[in-house]
């Protein structure tokens, strides 16, 4: 029995699609935000603007439910950008659905963000104590007002000041009536690519969004970079010059789409280089190696590719539960109503099964898979996760459990290997990952942001930020903790 509720897997906060002077602007956004979607699930929102005002809708839920062709129709405007949104700061309601969109002294301002600011609350404390009133509880709404307090007219200008003050992950879209703008933190911890589409500009999360709709990457937004599109064209510069790269490595691990490049590397090709490595590193005598879908079947492939050992699907997902199926009552669950993933009987019945999976956050989703896998008949079923053991809470945008839920905060690998009821259980090495995914920078971590693993955050970390993740109420008085 296994029930979709429970996967304990990391989530992916938000993603971001942004269209320049294109005359099918909203229907764009629609493709490229429905190609984002694994990315958040909560809500779904597209601005346009025709050079004059805004048009605009959100709405909770999938992309498909919040657009029809009417909504779409509704829309108007050469250039716009579009949001799906995961929450993990601000509650899930519709008033904190993106794009958020302001009036301010020089006219309307649209903003789509995905990351974490570390030091939202703070900055929003300040401004509060200074008389702003806030209409959400979203990090984003921070910027807004840090654009509509400062004393530069010009927008570019405006908006500089703002990133100066701001800290953490962030790949931010802001559009005007005439200007769209894009902007990386210095640590490039969260992906954002340029791509073209004629003779139109487009921003993404995922190179995925360019494809869907025909179009090509120019190159990935750098690290620290702020680029205009305006009548004069395209401009870019550098907001900050102390940059150092540290792409979020579970981009690679298990967030992105495998057809997305990141940082020029596939991501369906690091995770088979991931599975190979991690068949170098914990070999197994076993009959079958088999993936939990879907974002381990590239690693299984890689493991069983460099194995020897046969590559089959063990494990089959349901593509077809609506995310608000009807909860089965514990008597069906005891009776084996399986709702989201099964066991290919024929495949591991009597078998020694290889499960590869990208992670273990809290352990139950790994848990009820083994427990699928032994009642379908596998003989043994040895566990091998792609990447190394979650320690530590993500401050950047990741929704992880608290620290006292991460498992292998508390347990040594064996006691989890036990929780699990795995015959043997087994995580990739850090330098292992690291060589596997690809060199992005000359660092000790080579260029990727590794602290859910290994606690060397890229940034300052806020006692806010720390309390917010372990569930304590946030601290006014806060003061970096790392
Ligand atoms: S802490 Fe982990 S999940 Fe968060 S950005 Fe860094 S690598 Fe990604």
């Amino acid at each position: 029995m296994f029930d979709e509720t429970l996967l304990d897997k990391m989530s992916e906060e938000c993603g971001v699609f942004g269209v320049y002077h294109h005359t099918e602007t909203p229907q764009l956004i629609y493709y490229g935000l429905q190609a984002l979607q694994h990315r958040g699930q909560e809500s779904a929102g597209i601005v346009s603007s025709n050079h004059e005002f805004f048009t605009y809708h959100h709405g909770m839920g999938l992309v498909t439910e919040v657009f029809h062709q009417q909504e779409i129709n509704r829309l108007n405007g050469m250039m716009g950008i579009g949001h799906v949104r995961y929450s993990t700061t601000g509650e899930s309601k519709l008033q904190n659905a993106q794009p958020l969109v302001f009036k301010y002294r020089n006219g309307e301002i649209a903003i789509a963000t995905n990351g974490n600011l570390t030091n939202a609350m703070q900055i929003r404390n300040q401004l509060e104590r200074q008389g702003s009133i806030f209409q959400t509880t979203s990090d984003t709404e921070v910027i807004a007002h840090l654009i509509a307090k400062s004393m530069y007219d010009d927008i570019e200008q405006a908006v500089k000041e703002a990133l100066s003050v701001i800290k953490g992950a962030y790949a931010l879209l802001i559009m005007t009536n005439d200007k769209l703008i894009a902007a990386l933190d210095s640590n490039g911890l969260r992906p954002l690519s340029l791509g073209k589409l004629e003779h139109s500009y487009l921003l993404s999360s995922e190179t995925c969004a360019f494809d869907t709709i025909g179009a090509t990457t120019i190159r990935d937004i750098e690290p620290g970079e702020m680029l205009v599109f305006d009548k004069n064209g395209i401009r870019s510069e550098h907001f900050t010059v102390q940059t150092r790269r540290a792409i979020c490595s579970f981009e690679y691990i298990y967030f992105a789409r495998p057809d997305s490049d990141i940082g020029g590397i596939n991501v369906h090709l690091a995770r088979k280089r991931l599975g190979k490595k991690l068949a170098e590193e914990h070999p197994v005598e076993a009959d079958v190696v088999t993936g939990v879908p879907d974002s381990s079947i590239s690693a299984a492939i890689g493991y069983a590719e460099a194995s020897g050992i046969p590559y089959e699907l063990g494990l089959i997902k349901n593509r077809y539960i609506a995310r608000t199926f009807i909860q089965p009552s514990q008597e069906l669950r005891e009776k084996g109503v399986k709702m989201k993933l099964s066991a290919v009987r024929k495949v591991v019945d009597g078998k020694r099964v290889v499960m590869i999976d990208d992670s273990i956050v809290r352990g139950t989703t790994s848990k009820r898979i083994v427990q699928l896998l032994k009642e379908a008949g596998a003989k043994e079923v040895h566990v091998r996760i792609s990447s190394p053991p979650v320690k530590n809470p993500c401050y950047y945008g990741i929704d992880t459990s608290s620290r006292e839920e991460l498992i292998a905060a508390a347990k040594t690998i064996e006691e989890m290997k036990d929780f699990i009821g795995a015959d043997s259980l087994a995580f990739l090495s850090m330098s292992g990952m690291l060589e596997a995914i690809g060199r992005q920078g000359d660092d000790v971590n080579h260029g990727y942001c590794v602290a859910c693993f290994n606690a060397e955050y890229p940034t300052e970390v806020y006692q806010s930020q720390q309390s917010k993740t372990d569930k304590v109420r946030w601290g006014i008085e806060d003061e970096p903790i790392l």
